[in-house]
């Protein structure tokens, strides 16, 4: 897509200091967007995302903020309104795993990814639709998972948060449709970030019989299905998840 397609647009991506999110803020600038870097612990790669993002010649903007604090994403906004005053793109990409088998699950563990992976959107969506709806037009974009659509053995919190960020992405569509606001999710599968670092070799191999084309996908291929929601190409499309798996599930 060309360099044009989302010029005079300010996209922010969560947790763009490495993995899928880094992916995604290059991509977006790529194609011409400002973008809002945010991070919680990755500042080096933070950093490393707005270098890369200001050689693509538009504005980068690096906020600390845990997307889970009230406060700090109301202070993230803050700072989006006085350097941009409005954000178009907003791609709640933040996530966080922390898997055991329920019965040995802590309620902390529960807590945390439930606040990260919905709370996170859903605090982010209530101040970007804020901006959207002045200008009655708006893209969100919200990472889910392929385990949010068909569940796994050892992550019921993070199924529940990402079944959860789909269910949200439905009511978020039907609500702010008529203000212009798109609301879409994309649900990736075995992606290779630092998220899959602890799976063993052979359990890989074992995933990889279970994908149509037959390997796993990269940070790359998932910023290329956010480009196209956040892009006037997906302008009649609202409310829809999106498999970004290789065809793991069919
Ligand atoms: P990753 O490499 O582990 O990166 C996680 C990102 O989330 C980091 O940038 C991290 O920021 C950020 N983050 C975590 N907690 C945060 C918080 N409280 N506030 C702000 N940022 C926070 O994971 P990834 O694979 O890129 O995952 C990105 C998204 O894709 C997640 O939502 C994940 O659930 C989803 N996903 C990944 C896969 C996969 O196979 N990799 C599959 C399906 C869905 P800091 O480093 O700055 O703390």
């Amino acid at each position: 897509m060309n360099s044009m397609l989302l010029k005079g647009k300010t996209a922010l991506v969560t947790g763009a200091g490495r993995g899928i999110g880094k992916a995604i803020a290059i991509r977006l600038a790529e194609a011409g967007a400002d973008v809002v870097i945010n991070y919680n612990t990755s500042e080096d790669g933070a950093k490393e995302t707005a270098e890369i993002v200001e050689g693509a010649g538009v504005k980068a903007l690096v906020i600390k903020a845990d997307v889970s604090n009230p406060e700090e994403v109301k202070e993230m906004f803050g700072r989006i309104k006085d350097e941009f005053g409005m954000v178009n793109i907003l791609v709640n990409n933040a996530g966080i795993l922390k898997d055991s088998l329920l019965l040995m699950m802590k309620d902390d563990m529960w807590d945390d990814v439930i606040d990260t992976n919905l709370k996170g959107p859903y605090l982010c969506m209530k101040y970007a639709v804020k901006m959207m709806m002045r200008e009655k037009y708006g893209k969100i974009v919200n990472i889910s998972s392929i385990i949010g659509r068909r569940g796994n053995a050892g992550q019921v919190n993070y199924a529940a948060s990402k079944a959860g960020l789909i269910g949200m992405t439905y009511s978020a569509a039907k609500e702010l449709g008529k203000m212009g606001i798109r609301v879409n999710a994309i649900a990736p599968g075995v992606i290779q970030t630092d998220m899959i670092a602890h799976l063993k070799d052979d359990y890989i191999e074992h995933l990889k019989e279970g994908i149509a084309l037959g390997k796993l996908g990269t940070p790359e291929e998932v910023a290329e299905v956010v480009l196209f929601f956040a892009s006037p190409a997906s302008d009649y499309v609202t409310g829809q998840v999106i498999g970004v798996d290789g065809g793991q599930v069919i």
